[in-house]
């Protein structure tokens, strides 16, 4: 069974996922974003395996750097943002500076890709790549539960107006990929609520199935 502890970091709120299975002494990490001294304090005394990133904008990266550098753990990031950690300029932290200061940190342990199954505390996490919101953006799926990013919210979608986001993208992510899952799918996203497949797939005011 896997446990789920969300943290709401950052100016932008964006949620960073602590999960763990049967040890709770051993967790993974998703989106550890700005500010995370609330998330760090949890971490004391626990070994983190990884850190998974669903995409590399500032506001998901932006305690990277501080957590990979005290439990000394990998981190995951689909291929094609591969330059983003190490580029304000891609991550976004430049373009707003009243919001962020420049943020960069060394490039992903680990480049992640559409079907990966990631073994990680003693549970199988899928990947999708689901990219609309921007080019390397995926979410993961483990059982029931799907960590979904800026891709799906709930009753909202990314936005698609950003460097390398695409609105055909994000229409085809989500009816060809995440609205196919079983409708009791939980959906934990990077901003907000949490909601589920089926009620996104009915509800959702920008793109049903
Ligand atoms: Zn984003
Ligand atoms: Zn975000």
């Amino acid at each position: 069974m896997l446990n789920v502890r969300s943290f709401n970091l950052g100016p932008l709120q964006t949620n960073a996922y602590l999960l763990t299975g049967s040890d709770p002494g051993r967790g993974i990490i998703i989106d550890p974003g700005m500010n995370p001294a609330a998330l760090v304090r949890s971490i004391a005394g626990m070994e983190i395996e990884a850190i998974l990133l669903t995409h590399a904008h500032f506001d998901h990266m932006g305690g990277v750097d501080e957590i990979r550098k005290l439990k000394n753990c990998p981190v995951y990031l689909h291929s094609l943002e591969s330059e983003w950690l190490s580029s304000p300029k891609l991550n976004g932290s430049l373009k707003w500076p009243d919001v962020a200061p420049p943020l960069s940190t060394d490039p992903a342990e680990y480049d992640l890709a559409e079907g990966q199954i990631l073994e990680l505390i003693g549970h199988s996490f899928r990947v999708f790549h689901t990219p609309g919101h921007s080019p390397g953006s995926v979410s993961f799926l483990c059982g029931d539960d799907l960590f979904s990013g800026d891709v799906l919210f709930k009753l909202g979608v990314g936005r698609t107006d950003l460097p390398g986001g695409k609105e055909r993208d994000l229409v085809d992510s989500l009816r060809g990929k995440l609205y196919k899952l079983d409708e009791e799918v939980k959906v934990y996203p990077g901003h907000g609520q949490r909601t589920t497949i089926g009620f996104e797939r009915v509800r959702n005011p920008y793109v049903t199935l």
